[in-house]
């Protein structure tokens, strides 16, 4: 029943309180019945409106609504904060940690641009999408003299520095969130702290931060969702000296999506510095490398989207040949690097025509075949040749088998995307060479991590995959370390503590990693066989994996995965192609008879590593998705031997937009970020702490002088008894005392009444 006026009444059965669900929250429930309480409501629409609680009969509560017009059926409630909450720092000092109190509490501080908070011993940055002042000379010398410690990313990168320099321990900053949520800003703030407070000894620490200008260049593409989106993934290991000066940093990369520069979605872009090359060029560079405008290319135009928005290309072409110079990059070799961008640039314009009314195709024999083979230092017979034809072994000969159109393609989009991820590569390479900073040790160091955060879309499919695998790896890293913490502050105080249960994705893990009978080691048996489809792979996950929890096997060729972040539905519609990654023996062989020395780099490394595949003892020792776990394991490892710091990146809306903080948005990301996770393991246990002194300040007035001790312990524990809290809702620790959720919201209301 709802009233209508000036606040509205409404009655909801209790049935319908969640969390009441939660044992430690039976407390709360009473409590909440009380008069007065404040709640939020859940409206049919998933928004959240704040009411008050007026009487409660049986299983009916009748709650006050402040000004809202519309009748809407309520179907949940969740207690509120009291209004000394408001805005909090950290979201432990929550009384109560429920979706819309968290989701109140960040918009409190959005709006006040506060974009940074801490939940528990975790950093959230909400992306403001306009420059904060918050940053720059004045707030590092800040907290560099800790005159602040307000939660910040400077605060996390000087808590990791101080630890390093106390323990001699290597440290990490792993950094998570969506697409756009601002990982590589904030990556990159991180670095300028490090740079700001270690620079000065060696001239290494200008230089990292101009790196991530020439990997940004070619590693970062538009998207729909980021303007500047990284495609790969970066740890940068940053090592410091006895004396905490930079010596010296190395640069790993993950993965870089080659597919990208072959093919876009609508509104996509390729990798930024194919349009800054075409626009920024000078004269003379153009017509060495015969270049046109960025529309003149088939791999550009085919997305309807060359430029970015107050995006200058042509200016951060010069940035980036600036960048060039500074990590020492010769420039013949850097005219080298942007002839084989060229190349690229040209292959995607190189055509087929379909000869004798069959199948098969030749290379259509113009400028853009007569470029590539200029570009590439190649022979233009024999590139031609490459293009539309395939070697097949026939007993001991070798026979030339004609490709067909779609085969011919392939091929050319293969040496296209070869091209540039062996060049992207060889840059990292090169960026390596010009950080490091001899015998660095071990001991000394802050890694900070980048990565690609989990992902959802409508399809999903193997990038999907690999990414969410290893996002579902570094979760478990996050909750071993976070539980780890919570129980050494219960015991290094003392207090009485039982193992608080959480929830562990080994299960997930298990799925995807176990042998034989797990997703990685299916997928890897299926694509050795040349008669196994996509269909057949699908079919075979449904029978072997049906008896995992996280496994469902979905109609045709689908199957679903419950992460730790939510259902994921992929499509196995080209897994078994995308995981074979066939290294053409023809096209190796091209690039080491090119004259370009870079070439020839690649087709040696290239060789190389096929040579090493072959005379493996596991033959698929190569597929994609065995390098990508194989890659993984590695960081883990280097990640478990480091002391974690981690910052989860929140985007406030898909828009790219200031001042708008979309709660559904925000919402689903708590939740697949596992912010709530760490607020739910909170939960389990005390979220709020005040030292002893804390708790006399704000509470001990109810104290006659008399009783308190000299011992704060037992002046803490008359106070709370004078409450009459039940004990089984806190601990008295040595230095602090540990409340249960929502009992600093009992000792406000309380307060009033004494
Ligand atoms: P992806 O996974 O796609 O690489 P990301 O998480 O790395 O995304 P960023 O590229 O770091 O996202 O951020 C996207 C954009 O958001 C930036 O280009 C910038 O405009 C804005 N942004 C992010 N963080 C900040 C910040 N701290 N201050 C101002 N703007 C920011
Ligand atoms: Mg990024």
């Amino acid at each position: 029943e709802v009233k209508r006026g000036e606040a509205e009444v409404m009655k909801v059965s209790t049935a319908q309180m969640s969390p009441a669900k939660n044992p430690h929250d039976l407390y709360n429930v009473d409590y909440l019945f009380r008069e007065k309480h404040r709640v939020w409501c859940r409206f049919a629409n998933g928004q959240w409106h704040l009411g008050k609680i007026q009487s409660t009969s049986g299983d009916i509560v009748c709650v006050m609504l402040s000004s809202t017009d519309e009748v809407i059926s309520m179907d949940e409630i969740f207690p509120a904060n009291p209004d000394i909450l408001e805005g909090v720092e950290d979201l432990i000092q929550l009384s109560y940690l429920n979706e819309p109190s968290v989701l109140y509490n960040f918009r409190v501080r959005y709006s006040q641009d506060l974009i940074y908070s801490k939940a528990g011993p975790v950093l959230i940055a909400v992306n403001p999408f306009k420059n904060v002042q918050i940053y720059g000379k004045e707030f590092l010398s800040t907290y560099q003299n800790k005159a602040l410690d307000a939660p910040h990313v400077y605060a996390v990168a000087d808590a990791a520095y101080d630890e390093m320099m106390r323990e001699e321990k290597n440290q990490s900053i792993i950094i998570s969130g969506e697409s756009g949520a601002g990982k590589t800003e904030t990556a990159k703030y991180a670095m300028q702290y490090l740079e700001a407070l270690g620079g000065g000894s060696f001239g290494v620490e200008n230089e990292f931060l101009k790196t991530n200008c020439i990997l940004e260049a070619f590693g970062n593409a538009k998207t729909l969702r980021n303007d500047n989106s990284s495609r790969f993934g970066k740890l940068m290991e940053i090592h410091f000296s006895a004396k905490g000066k930079i010596c010296g940093a190395k640069l790993e990369t993950f993965t870089l999506c080659q597919s990208r520069v072959v093919q876009l979605c609508n509104g996509e872009r390729s990798y930024h510095v194919f349009y800054e090359l075409c626009a920024g060029a000078p004269q003379i560079l153009k017509e060495r490398l015969k270049l046109k405008a960025a529309s003149e290319y088939n791999y550009l135009n085919q997305s309807n989207c060359l430029t970015i928005d107050r995006i200058n290309d042509a200016q951060k072409f010069h940035k980036l040949m600036k960048a060039f110079n500074i990590v020492q990059i010769p420039q013949e070799y850097q005219e080298r690097a942007f002839a084989l961008l060229a190349a690229v640039l040209w292959l995607g314009n190189v055509s087929f025509k379909v000869v004798d009314n069959e199948n098969y195709v030749e290379v259509v024999a113009d400028e853009a075949v007569t470029n590539v083979a200029m570009l590439m230092g190649c022979n233009a017979k024999d590139l031609m040749v490459v293009l539309s034809t395939c070697k097949l072994q026939a007993g001991r000969d070798c026979i030339a088998k004609r490709l067909t159109l779609r085969q011919a393609t392939d091929m050319r989009d293969s040496l296209a995307k070869t091209i540039y991820a062996s060049l992207f590569n060889w840059l990292v390479e090169q960026i390596n060479i010009s950080l490091e900073v001899g015998n660095s040790r071990t001991g000394r160091s802050i890694s900070i991590l980048d990565i690609y955060g989990f992902e959802s879309y409508k399809n999903n499919s193997f990038e999907q995959f690999c990414i969410n695998y290893a996002n579902e790896r570094l979760q478990q890293h996050f909750n071993r370390h976070l539980f780890k913490l919570e129980q050494e502050e219960y015991e290094g105080d003392g207090i009485d503590w039982t193992r608080v249960e959480f929830k562990d994705n080994q299960e997930c893990l298990n799925l995807i990693e176990k042998k034989p009978i797990g997703l990685v080691s299916l997928l890897d048996e299926e694509s050795k066989f040349p008669t196994a489809t996509d269909t057949t792979f699908a079919n075979k996950l449904n029978q072997h994996l049906r008896t995992n929890s996280c496994f469902k096997g979905e109609r045709g060729q689908g199957f679903r995965v419950s992460h730790y972040a939510g259902e994921v539905v992929y499509d196995t519609n080209g897994f078994l192609e995308k995981n074979r990654d066939p290294l053409h023996v023809d096209l190796i062989q091209l690039l080491s008879s090119s004259k370009c020395q870079l070439l020839n780099q690649f087709s040696t490394k290239m060789q190389h590593k096929s040579l090493k595949s072959a005379t493996s003892l596991d033959s698929m020792n190569q597929s994609v998705i065995t390098k990508f776990k194989g890659q993984l394991f590695k960081l883990m490892k280097k990640l478990e031997d480091t002391t974690p710091h981690f910052i989860r990146c929140i985007k406030p809306n898909s828009k790219q937009l200031p001042g708008l903080y979309d709660e559904n948005h925000v919402l689903q990301q708590l939740r697949s970020c596992g912010v709530l996770e760490i607020v739910r393991i909170s939960r389990s246990g005390y979220p709020t702490r005040l030292t002893h002194q804390e708790l006399a300040v704000r509470y001990g007035f109810i104290l006659l002088a008399t009783k308190f001790s000299q011992d704060p312990l037992s002046t803490s524990n008359a106070i709370l008894k004078q409450y009459n809290l039940p004990p089984e809702m806190y601990q008295v620790g040595y230095r602090k005392i540990y409340l249960r959720t929502g009992l600093i919201g009992v000792l406000e209301e309380r307060k009033k009444y004494v």
